[in-house]
């Protein structure tokens, strides 16, 4: 028999933030490969190494150990300029990325007119969906409309300017109707992003082959997700979600792979609920436990510094994501930020607004603004857990609560996160 690698995918398991970063950035010391397989720059992780401090959109987590390769896949959108930036920010910091990062050929790009439609589009909508504004909606819209530009496009100069002036004279159409006549320095943006092509070329790759080969050689390979499940196009909180499908199915469409490739799937899930953007949190605090828990967790997101809202967890959303994404494990996350509360609530069902009670997270989103979350109450452990390394020297009621997010959640607690520092996890059997 050949050697057989292992293939993991991380992937979040609420309405993003969940600290997938620092899950990936904990696991992949083990792996060979770390590959992101939707989303664009909208996602932000932030990981911590020593004292230093990370924001990554674009390229995985995994990047911050060294000898690690790490890959966009064709799921991803990549904002060019946005990439280079990024990645010559990291070479600024001394990270060696000679021969680590590669692209797939198939993957969109994501142009500067992307970023001014999305904006666009936003200020008129009549519903508002919170976009970061970076181009990723619009982006989409063009892959599914056949009418978007890949990474191996650049390969074939005369062909990409025809398709990107059909483009522009599109986007100049659409930005009129919409009342935006913002095409300013769009030319000149062209022009920037489109320079770096032949650098973009130099790293491409297929990511399929690259990834099937590895895993024949035995290698290890972990599949990023970004945003989170209740962020799917098709599973999460239509419409107020993200334009791709971050859930673990997605991981292998995304990247090439067929899904017989992947052994286990690792849910990433926040000790507690938070949001940003638009729609609804049916475990959302009331204000001022709002604002209280989104200072103990820094809860401010890292692509827009917007507040994101916070709530108690919610297992409805966790019994879905656990089986949406077939959950192999759970990686818990953010415990510490519990730690000075006294009591703790668990959402066990929802009561719909028609009187019944379900414990089925609901399609009709709409319903969900109206849902009135019912409530285990769980008590506190008023200790710190931030030195914490073994689950047993956690004070019996953190026990408690992992039991039964665990119970509730149907998947197995594999990681316990308590701290932003790479050490501060606990691994669990
Ligand atoms: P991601 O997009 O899912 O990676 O999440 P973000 O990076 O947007 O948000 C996670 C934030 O929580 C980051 O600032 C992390 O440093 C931080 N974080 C991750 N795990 C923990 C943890 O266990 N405890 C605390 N206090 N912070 C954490």
């Amino acid at each position: 028999m050949p050697p057989q690698g292992s293939c993991t995918v991380i992937v979040g398991c609420q309405w993003g933030d969940e600290g997938k970063g620092k899950i990936v950035d904990v696991l992949a010391e083990d792996v060979d490969i770390v590959a992101r397989y939707q989303g664009g720059a909208n996602a932000g992780h932030t990981v911590h190494v020593g004292e230093d401090e990370f924001i990554l959109h674009q390229i995985p987590s995994g990047v911050l150990h060294a000898g690690k390769r790490c890959l966009l896949g064709n799921g991803v959108v990549l904002d060019i300029r946005q990439f280079f930036d990024e990645y010559d920010a990291l070479l600024d910091r001394g990270i060696d990325l000679d021969g680590r990062v590669g692209v797939s050929r198939r993957a969109q790009l994501l142009l500067p007119y992307h970023r001014l439609l999305d904006k666009a589009v936003e200020s008129a909508a009549a519903t508002k969906i919170g976009t970061t504004g970076r181009g990723i909606g619009p982006a989409y819209e063009d892959k599914a409309g056949r009418r978007g530009l890949r990474v191996a496009d650049l390969g074939n100069p005369e062909r990409l300017h025809k398709r990107i002036a059909a483009a522009q004279e599109r986007v100049t159409r659409r930005l009129e109707q919409l009342g935006s006549g913002a095409t300013g320095a769009l030319d000149v943006a062209m022009e920037e992003a489109l320079s770096l092509g032949e650098r973009l070329l130099s790293i491409a790759t297929d990511t399929g082959q690259e990834i099937t080969a590895a895993l024949k050689a035995g290698k290890r390979v972990l599949l990023e997700g970004a945003q989170g499940t209740a962020l799917d196009l098709d599973h999460g909180t239509y419409p107020f979600v993200t334009s791709s499908n971050t859930t673990a199915a997605s991981a292998a469409t995304g990247t090439g792979i067929g899904p017989t490739s992947i052994d286990a799937v690792v849910g990433v899930v926040k000790a507690y609920t938070t949001r940003v953007g638009e729609g609804p949190l049916p475990t959302a605090f009331e204000p001022e436990m709002d604002e209280h828990v989104r200072a103990l967790g820094g809860e401010f997101g890292a692509t827009t510094g917007r507040p994101r809202r916070c709530g108690w967890f919610d297992s409805v959303l966790a019994r879905h994501a656990a089986q949406v994404n077939g959950l192999t494990g759970i990686a818990v996350t953010k415990l510490d930020v519990l730690d000075t509360l006294s009591t703790l609530e668990i959402a066990t069902a929802y009561r719909m607004p028609d009187g019944s009670i379900t414990e089925d997270f609901p399609a009709d989103t709409w319903s969900l603004s109206g849902v009135e979350p019912i409530y285990e109450t769980l008590p506190g452990w008023e200790a710190p857990t931030g030195d914490v390394r073994r689950l047993e020297d956690l004070p019996a009621n953190a026990r408690g609560y992992l039991d039964r997010i665990e119970e509730l959640s149907g998947a197995p607690v594999q990681w316990v996160s308590v701290g932003t520092k790479r050490r501060q996890i606990i691994p669990v059997g």
